[in-house]
């Protein structure tokens, strides 16, 4: 295995036995890592587009390897996600955004929303919708403030109409994350009570540039029009994909264009007007 200060790169490395090694590590490592306050969530702004005020924050999880430094979540959701240690991670990402939910309501005195990932593994467990209800309601924030981003996972249907159909009762919202990326997006919007479309970031990417980027975004917001879904634009990086977005009549974005994920303490900053996006 070859270290190089900063253990991470060799997750990237191309030697495969050295890669695998490491997950193996890591993968271990995780399972730890709740009890050792070794986790993190950071919130991303969710902004009106034309007038950059904050409508919602994604929860999106941090998590410092006490050796390592920070592990990227696309090298440790997957893993999380091998061994199960997805379930109780994913309950303790909803709690902690529930609780900065009350605290920006008390706080900030505007009304936000947070949006939290759900990973396909979460959707599987039996008891899933009464366990994420229970936490929601522990945290007495409104369950229509609360909205679940799903990603479309074609093995799911059967499972998950359910608690899928449970939570949308209750008032909790969905999000299609990473629209357009995979073979049934469309499909799944017939049973899945989806209430917003997030446009994946490779098409934001050329929206002002690209003719096919900016036809597949037209696309998807006529499919949201028809249907009755709000559209948020994922991955915004520039002032003309903000003004393609806006011209198009997409309402709402994200990006590092309008903000990067902030700690807890600068989300509520933003909110109480302490500084702006
Ligand atoms: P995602 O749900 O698609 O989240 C958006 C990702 O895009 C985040 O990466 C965010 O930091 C990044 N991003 C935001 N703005 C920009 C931008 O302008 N340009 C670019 N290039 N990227 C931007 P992050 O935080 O590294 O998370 C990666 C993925 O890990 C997420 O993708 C999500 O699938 C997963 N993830 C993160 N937190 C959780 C969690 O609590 N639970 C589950 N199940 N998955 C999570
Ligand atoms: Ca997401
Ligand atoms: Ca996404
Ligand atoms: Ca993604």
């Amino acid at each position: 295995a070859k270290e190089r200060g900063l253990g991470l790169i060799e997750v990237f490395d191309d030697d495969a036995s050295s890669r695998s090694l490491d997950r193996l590590g890591l993968r271990s490592d995780l399972l730890g890592a709740l009890e050792g306050d070794q986790f993190a969530v950071h919130y991303q702004p969710i902004c009106d587009l034309g007038s950059g005020q904050v409508v919602a924050f994604e929860a999106l999880l941090r998590w410092t390897h006490p050796r390592r430094g920070p592990v990227p979540p696309d090298v440790f959701i997957p893993l999380a996600e091998e061994t199960g240690a997805i379930v109780p991670i994913g309950h303790w990402v909803l709690e902690r955004s529930c609780r900065e939910l009350a605290r920006w309501g008390t706080g900030g005195g505007r009304r936000v929303r947070v949006n939290v990932n759900l990973s396909p593994v979460q959707l599987q467990q039996p008891d899933l919708a009464h366990e994420l209800l229970d936490i929601v309601r522990r945290s007495g924030v409104d369950p229509g403030d609360v909205c679940l981003e799903v990603t479309e996972h074609s093995y799911l249907r059967d499972d998950v109409t359910e608690s899928a159909a449970v939570l949308r009762s209750a008032g909790l919202h969905f999000a299609l994350d990473d629209f357009g990326t995979s073979y049934s997006s469309l499909n799944y919007l017939k049973w899945f009570p989806i209430d917003l479309l997030k446009v994946d970031r490779s098409f934001v990417g050329g929206v002002a540039a690209n003719d096919t980027d900016r036809g597949i975004v037209r696309a998807v917001l006529a499919i949201a029009d028809s249907l009755r879904l709000g559209v948020i634009a994922e991955g915004v990086e520039t002032e003309e994909q903000r003004s393609a977005l806006r011209g198009l009549g997409c309402a709402w974005g994200q990006g590092n264009l309008l903000s990067a994920p902030l700690t807890p303490d600068a989300a509520l900053d933003l909110l109480a007007g302490r500084h702006s996006v």
